[in-house]
């Protein structure tokens, strides 16, 4: 299945994008989509829900606000220099074990959102990423069951403030939180759409040129590793986001001057699979 919310911010409702691409309104099935609902057996009776009533359901219109595809997690925990030519672009030496960080959950906004460059921001700077969904709630998971805890997986646009995340001492918190930071979506694709999570070529592009363009065959560490490696530390709730990392080319790492983004550049990105979004840089009020 592929799971959208759609409708204004903080008023989004549940939908479905069927196998012919119209998007469904699902409220009917009963839950939005949160950490209760991907805990329990939300995605078995969505299912159900959806065989006996996505041919009457309402249509979703086309012009209709997509909000992020799931309701706020508990937590978005990236993994740093994932993909071993980002880490070299980067200056720094390819992880022995997964880095990890937070990235604050107020971030998340709907995948076509625009994306507001913070006050004083001089550095914002794009990752496209594959995000995993959990879907049950691991602890200790080893890497042989650690699948069966992934609902699904959808794209994010891991937007960074490098001088406050490099620059300003502490945490890359301070450089991965502000709003509008972590558009998720367009869709929520449950792990039968995507077989295989490591053959997914993604890309992102800023003002029609493209800048990344890669694998996540080129990750360094894969998705049942990060499940299973980032439960030892902290118990990974249903819905909680896992941003697998990003392939070269940021911002950051062009030379001899790194590129920033300023009002009115359009970044678009894309994973297969996972579909496709794009943002339009705005200042901050
Ligand atoms: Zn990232």
């Amino acid at each position: 299945m592929k799971l959208i919310r759609f409708g204004n911010p903080d008023h989004e409702k549940p939908g479905l994008i069927l196998d012919d691409g119209r998007r469904i309104d699902a409220s009917a099935s009963g839950s939005d989509y949160d950490e209760r609902f991907f805990g329990g057996d939300g995605l078995m009776r969505l299912a159900a829900w959806a065989k006996a009533n996505a041919s009457s359901a309402p249509t979703v219109n086309p012009g209709v606000r997509l909000g992020p595809c799931l309701a706020r997690p508990s937590k978005i925990v990236c993994v740093g220099l994932n993909y071993s030519d980002h880490a070299k672009e980067s200056g720094m030496p390819i992880p022995a074990e997964p880095i990890l960080f937070f990235k604050s959950t107020s971030s998340i906004v709907g995948p076509n959102d625009d994306l507001i460059i913070p006050r004083g921001s001089h550095k914002t700077d794009w990752e496209v990423e594959m995000a995993i969904i959990i879907g049950r709630k691991a602890q200790y998971v080893s890497e042989a069951d650690a699948m069966q805890h992934v609902a699904g997986y959808a794209l994010h646009n891991d937007y960074s403030e490098r001088a406050w995340q490099l620059e300003r001492g502490g945490q890359w918190v301070k450089g991965k939180s502000c709003d509008t930071f972590a558009p998720l979506g367009p869709f929520l694709a449950t792990t039968d759409e995507i077989p295989d999570p490591h053959v997914l070529p993604l890309w992102l592009k800023v003002n029609g040129i493209t800048r990344q363009n890669s694998t996540t065959a080129q990750m360094i560490f894969n998705v049942p590793q990060l499940v299973s490696y980032i439960s030892q530390f902290m118990t990974l709730l249903p819905g909680d986001v896992i941003s697998t990392g990003t392939p070269p080319g940021v911002g950051l790492g062009f030379k001899p001057d790194p590129i920033f983004l300023k009002p009115g550049d359009v970044v678009e990105l894309g994973i297969a699979g996972l579909g496709e979004s794009r943002q339009v840089a705005k200042a901050s009020d």
